[in-house]
């Protein structure tokens, strides 16, 4: 029989990391590049009960942020990486625990990738995403079953046996993420754990009208005539495939003053149309064109994104990305989808 002269480093089970929760260290918790609702929640979640430990906690986001989430009790001390590179640098270099939220693979974080495959810390990993790098963190947890990551912080907390840490400011931010990740508790994701979770964040606290509205009701009245447009002028059905696909050009971009956050969910729009199974929006960014995916019942965007757009995410919500054009990019995808008409009929 071979014996295999290396073995790669095996991610434990984030069980075996809780004893270590009450020794106060250096800590960096991070998300992916642009944080949702989720990224966001679970990062504040985290960082409100670690610091009751005396760790010495930092959030750094990879990317700016959308506008609707800086009501978040905490998102004034997070560190937007790119636009601190020298302070952020020295946080993960000098960090002992690299809590790495809502991403499995580090090449989400964008240009903190590099810096955190370097840190030569305790890495470890809280997700909810398909297909984890596991070799990058040593210790973890990855649940596709789980509605959000903002849950597993709540299962985090409580079967490590800190129940009594939870607060009215890790409810607000745990809710947040697990009520934007659900699509306000109507994806098939919110299992019965999940309203049990919100029922105790009730019961410490929890303002949840407060927070639908900072979340939903916070807009410019730019991005509603820019979505209004959009739905006009920039999507198309393509019925024999049970499909919808929106494309936005830069110039819509700038004419409606479009920024981070404002073309969250529109993807969604395209999914009330009746009988369409796969909705796809893409986006020309200044730096890629970026893809967003949703579909209904057994069509995988997950695979769909990873094998055709450079993504990734979950089965029925997924991103990717193409260098390509808009024209370009666009074209490709209406070459692909032909391949899933029988997956899409
Ligand atoms: P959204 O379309 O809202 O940006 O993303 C949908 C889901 O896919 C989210 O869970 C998000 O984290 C994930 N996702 C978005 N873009 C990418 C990507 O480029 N790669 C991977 N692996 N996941 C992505
Ligand atoms: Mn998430």
């Amino acid at each position: 029989m071979l014996i295999p002269l290396f073995l790669p480093p095996c991610m434990k089970p984030i069980q075996e990391f809780y004893p270590l929760i009450s020794q106060p260290r250096k800590v960096v918790i991070t998300t992916h590049q642009k944080p949702d609702g989720d990224a966001m929640g679970s990062s504040l979640g985290l960082y409100h009960f670690l610091i009751q430990f005396g760790h010495e906690a930092t959030v750094i986001s990879p990317t700016n942020w959308a506008g609707f989430l800086d009501w978040m009790p905490g998102t004034k001390s997070v560190l937007d990486f790119d636009l601190n590179k020298e302070k952020g640098k020295k946080l993960i270099e000098e960090a002992e625990l690299i809590f790495c939220l809502d991403f499995n693979i580090l090449h989400r974080t964008k240009n903190m990738e590099s810096w955190l495959e370097a840190a030569n810390c305790t890495k470890v990993l809280i997700d909810h995403h398909e297909q984890p790098q596991e070799s990058a963190f040593q210790y973890g947890i990855s649940n596709t079953g789980k509605s959000s990551t903002c849950e597993m912080v709540y299962d985090f907390i409580v079967e490590s046996g800190h129940s009594d840490k939870l607060n009215k400011d890790i409810a607000t931010c745990l809710y947040t993420g697990v009520m934007t990740d659900t699509g306000s508790f109507r994806f098939p994701s919110t299992k019965a754990s999940v309203h049990r979770m919100v029922a105790h964040l009730k019961e410490l606290g929890l303002e949840h009208s407060i927070i639908h509205e900072n979340i939903y009701d916070n807009f410019l009245e730019n991005r509603l005539r820019f979505i209004g447009n959009a739905l006009l002028n920039r999507m198309d059905v393509i019925y024999e495939l049970n499909t919808a696909v929106m494309y936005i050009p830069k110039s819509d971009l700038l004419k409606y003053d479009i920024r981070t956050g404002d073309t969250e969910g529109l993807v969604n729009y395209l999914l009330t149309i009746q009988g369409i199974k796969l909705a796809a929006i893409v986006i020309d960014r200044d730096e890629e064109r970026k893809w967003s995916f949703r579909s209904k019942g057994g069509f995988d965007v997950n695979t769909f994104a990873r094998l055709h757009f450079e993504g990734g995410g979950h089965m029925n919500a997924a991103g990717g990305r193409s260098s390509d054009s808009l024209n370009e990019t666009l074209k490709r995808f209406y070459e692909v989808i032909k391949q899933y008409q029988q997956q899409l009929q």
